[in-house]
């Protein structure tokens, strides 16, 4: 079987696979995708895929240039801020933005996955499911395929590929396969498990709807989601060794005890506690780098293949569409020309994607440790009337990241010297009435350009 180069076969049908086909189909690509599972709107979708995702800024775009967004807004729920749960069960709001329109979107994975694909097809891109990518030939293009269902083995010539196949890429597994390709991939200690608060009895939720929950204790960390029909979406963040971990929580009355302790109002509100925790599989989280991302016109790594990083910042997915969003803006800036559109993304993403990772590794820090600090709240404070003073020069970090499409490596940057700033001006002070706003003004001034803020 031979493809015309109008042809791009995609590998993954998971979150960028099917809105990247959406993208090239308007732009008259025929577009064919290969996906290992086998349909998850006609089988029970397995465990591990529930988990809620937070959408955002750059990832809305994409939707929108898509003509997807509309069809999202209907499958997700606002959150405004994150709602913090003491160990007594008290609650400490903090907002996420400046207003109601800075909110992050709850998403199931699921849904959205479904939602995305069923797009692909409509516009008349073709997914084969149950079809796993065993092998990628560099030099002629030609990929292997296993089918899932009776391990029948096929090949399939190709001009251009592109790896949608997540953070275990078979497409990249290949390139490590050519000279100074350069690959890195680390661990965190910590794993996650999914679990869920149920609806109340008239299927509404039983915690604040509009909402991120978490219960930070310090290395443990618990994080609640809503979805549409008044469940919450919950993952347990430990570390897998040592005390009160993985490793040591398998019996279920003392991960029951556990739960009780550590999270008191959230365990009276998961009555399946016990068989949640058992049934769901402890994922790890990994931060993966590498280059290059392509091998002449032929194939490219995109979204979580290319740059896997860890979901502290909720920005896995963001980051994926907003590949897609780049990809086909160069595809439309230089014809069908390939090599030149497959090296000219690699140039623009890879400071970014690698600026997101190591935001990523920072925020796990803070959300675990951090946020249910006073001094953190105080900074939250600060960076909040700083930017309603100076808008465009002082936007904090986690919007720059979260509400703008400002390139992750400007926020990187920006917001080290920002985090400087604060230290300084935070120092001593319990309130934002207290603020040195002279010394605020001299800081700002010296220290910050104007921002090209995007829609
Ligand atoms: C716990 C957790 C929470 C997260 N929370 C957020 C969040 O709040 N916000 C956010 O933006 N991101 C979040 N993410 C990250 C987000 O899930 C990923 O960035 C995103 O799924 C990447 O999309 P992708 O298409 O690159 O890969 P995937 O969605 O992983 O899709 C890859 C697809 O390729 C298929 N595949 C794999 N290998 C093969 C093969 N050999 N042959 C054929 N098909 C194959 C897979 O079956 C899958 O369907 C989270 C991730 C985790 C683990």
């Amino acid at each position: 079987m031979k493809s015309s180069p109008e042809k791009v076969t995609l590998i993954g049908a998971g979150l960028t696979g099917p809105l990247l086909a959406v993208l090239l189909r308007q732009r008259g690509f025929g577009v064919e995708i290969y996906e290992r599972r086998p349909d998850m709107r006609r089988v029970r979708v397995s465990a591990g895929r529930s988990i809620n995702l937070a959408l955002s800024t750059r990832g809305i775009h994409a939707l929108h240039q898509a003509g997807l967004w509309e069809r999202m807004r209907r499958i997700i729920i606002p959150m405004k801020g994150r709602m913090m749960h003491s160990v007594a069960g008290e609650l400490t709001f903090q907002p996420y933005g400046k207003d109601d329109t800075e909110v992050i979107n709850s998403i199931s994975r699921a849904e959205l996955n479904i939602a995305l694909m069923n797009a692909a097809e409509e516009r008349g891109a073709v997914i084969h499911f149950s079809q796993r990518c065993s092998g990628y030939e560099l030099k002629t293009g030609a990929i292997r395929l296993r089918d899932e269902n009776n391990g029948e083995e096929t090949s399939l010539e190709t001009d251009v590929v592109i790896g949608c196949d997540g953070s275990a890429s078979a497409i990249r597994t290949e390139m490590l396969k050519l000279n100074r390709f350069n690959f890195s991939q680390r661990y965190l200690d910590y794993g996650y498990k999914e679990l869920t608060i149920p609806a109340g009895t008239n299927g509404e939720h039983r915690l604040e709807k509009n909402a991120l929950h978490i219960w930070p204790r310090g290395n443990l960390m618990l994080i609640a989601l809503p979805n549409i029909d008044g469940t919450f979406a919950c993952i347990l963040f430990l570390p897998f060794e040592g005390k009160d971990s993985f490793a040591s929580l398998t019996m279920r009355a003392t991960v029951l005890q556990f739960f009780e302790d550590r999270f008191p109002d959230a365990f009276r509100l998961m009555p399946e506690l016990g068989d949640n925790y058992a049934a769901s599989p402890t994922g790890a989280m990994v931060t993966v780098k590498c280059s290059p991302w392509h091998v002449e016109g032929k194939s490219l790594l995109l979204g979580d293949a290319a740059h896997a990083i860890v979901p502290f910042f909720g920005q896995g997915i963001n980051c994926g569409f907003e590949d897609c969003s780049c990809l086909v803006e160069l595809l439309v800036q230089h014809g069908g020309d390939w090599p030149r559109v497959f090296a000219e993304f690699e140039k623009e993403r890879k400071i970014n994607t690698d600026a997101i990772a190591d935001m990523a590794i920072e925020s796990f820090t803070e959300m675990r440790d951090r946020v249910a600090d006073a001094q953190f709240l105080v900074r939250k404070k600060v960076e909040l009337a700083l930017e309603a003073m100076y808008p465009a020069l002082f936007v904090p970090k986690y919007a720059m990241v979260t509400f703008h499409r400002i390139p992750y490596s400007v926020a990187l940057t920006r917001g080290a010297i920002q985090d400087r700033m604060l230290v300084e001006l935070c120092d001593g002070i319990d309130r934002v009435e207290d603020l040195d706003w002279k010394l605020a003004d001299k800081l700002i001034r010296r220290d910050l350009t104007p921002l090209e803020l995007q829609p």
